[in-house]
């Protein structure tokens, strides 16, 4: 319970500012209760969970020392932050949103052995439960936050927020901590890091998942511990998915399947937007590559650990927690600045092979293998893998006149600092950058800005609410590109 320390009978007057004062001052962060759902309303009913160092601001606003709820809910009666999602859906939102970023932030902290900072510089960061009207949910290093929303379901009629379910908000806390651990990856032009990005943030929540008990009983009933049959565990954003589907005509049930058939192919050969059914470098449709590799892995280590004694929700479990740790150690020797997938896959292998003694290799590599990240040769895995880069520093390379009215913009980035170039400007560095971005340029994800133009941070979203990849600065006359930090 929250604010009953020296003060039983607290309560919120008109202006939201508590009735003792003093009370609220003196008030200790404490343990609190908060309604919860791993999944959504579509797939299962909701529960609660605890969150702790909650402390209750002077304006009646929830914080953690990690995070600030700019939303504003008072506890029921019992001090408990828990609501019926039909009858209070603001106030659910709130307090489902608030405990699903602090404890997937603290999952991971718990693996990764310490601090996760913000790529931003803030102690904490800023949670908008409910910043209006949109069917998208996003991270923004630029507003140090993670947003959800809420939209209505023009089918059912019923008002759907982003912010009930623990797969989506999990999603973007995802993104917040990869930010903060590989601020570089956002700087990155080719389609990897972007997509291992999305891969991450999915992950996330799925990994979350594993560790909610109700997640875990309903996954053993639909796949009887067979992963590979379609279960809501592999599909993330059941709810918002559906909404989607309404809202733009092509019926879905979910936003991704983690269990998929996508083949790694050459990027430069796919289109950059694509119909859902297709792959191309979009980051999310691109992310399903890593993501099937990872689900194949994790269905195959869920087996193993059924044939060693577990039942299927322990194995579930147990491999979502084997999972975290891998992540968790994989950060901390991933590759810097750009990178492939097949490098991020030698990453984690060498991470399995030298911190968890080779035990999840079989189903990594039967995984990476199936979606095509690694050639079926083992002989080349054997030879020293090309794990990427350790140290990067920025190249700036300049667009060619091919780029219309971008022709002629500098765009940074990233490279290998051991490398030598006898010519940047002709390197394959510098061609595959042009490349990306002119990909980006024609397919209308980068925006452009006028000298002086004054850009609100509203302008860093395309018409139908999707953050641009990039945006036109002007720095001392010339005409620059820079990767948006704003990712959804
Ligand atoms: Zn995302």
């Amino acid at each position: 319970m929250i604010n009953s320390i020296g003060s039983p009978d607290y309560s919120y007057n008109a202006n939201g500012i508590g009735s003792k004062l003093g009370s609220i001052i003196g008030h200790k962060p404490e343990t609190a209760e908060f309604s919860y759902n791993a999944q959504d309303d579509v797939v299962m009913s909701d529960g609660t969970a605890k969150v702790d160092d909650v402390k209750v601001g002077l304006t009646g606003k929830l914080s953690t020392p990690r995070t600030k709820m700019k939303d504003k809910i008072k506890p029921n009666e019992d001090g408990k932050y828990v609501y019926d999602r039909k009858t209070q859906p603001k106030e659910f939102a709130a307090a489902h949103t608030f405990a699903t970023v602090n404890n997937t932030l603290k999952m991971f902290e718990e693996a990764y052995g310490e601090k996760v900072p913000w790529a931003f510089k803030n102690d904490q960061m800023k949670i908008n439960a409910d910043k209006g009207e949109m069917l998208n949910a996003y991270y923004s290093r630029f507003h140090k936050s993670v947003n959800f929303f809420h939209a209505m379901d023009p089918v059912t009629n019923q008002m759907v927020y982003s912010g009930t379910s623990g797969e989506v908000v999990s999603h973007e806390v995802g993104h917040a901590m990869l930010d903060g651990l590989h601020p570089e990856y956002l700087a990155c032009w080719s389609p990897d890091p972007r997509g291992f990005h999305e891969h991450f943030a999915d992950m996330t929540g799925f990994m979350m998942a594993t560790q909610d008990d109700a997640t875990c009983e309903l996954v053993a009933k639909e796949t009887g511990g067979d992963l590979k049959k379609p279960n809501s565990l592999a599909l993330t954003g059941e709810s918002l998915g559906v909404t989607i589907g309404h809202a733009t005509g092509s019926p879905r049930n979910c936003i991704r399947d983690a269990n998929n058939e996508f083949l790694w192919q050459d990027p430069s050969t796919l289109p950059q937007m694509a119909p859902d059914d297709q792959l191309c470098t979009e980051m999310h449709s691109w992310s399903r590559v890593y993501t099937g590799a990872m689900y194949d892995a994790f269905a195959g280590m869920v087996s193993r650990n059924m044939g060693e004694g577990q039942s299927c929700e322990d194995a579930i479990k147990s491999c979502g927690k084997e999972f975290i740790n891998l992540y968790a150690a994989t950060l901390k020797e991933a590759p810097k600045g750009d990178f492939t997938y097949h490098q991020m896959a030698n990453c984690m292998l060498k991470v399995d092979r030298e911190q968890f003694g080779g035990r999840n290799r079989e189903f990594l590599l039967k995984g990476f293998i199936a979606h095509n990240i690694i050639p079926d040769d083992l002989s080349i895995m054997e030879a020293e893998p090309d794990t990427g880069a350790k140290n990067v520093r920025t190249m700036t390379v300049t667009l060619g006149d091919d780029c219309g009215m971008f022709s002629g913009a500098k765009v940074d980035t990233l490279v290998d600092a051991d490398k030598m170039f006898m010519s940047e400007a002709d390197s394959p560095e510098a061609k595959s950058t042009q490349a990306h971005v002119k990909k980006l340029i024609e397919a209308g994800r980068i925006l452009y800005t006028e000298p002086n133009q004054v850009v609100s941070s509203k302008d860093l979203f395309d018409k139908n609410g999707v953050p641009y990849d990039g945006v036109v600065r002007w720095v001392d006359g010339s005409m620059t590109i820079e990767r948006n930090t704003i990712i959804n």
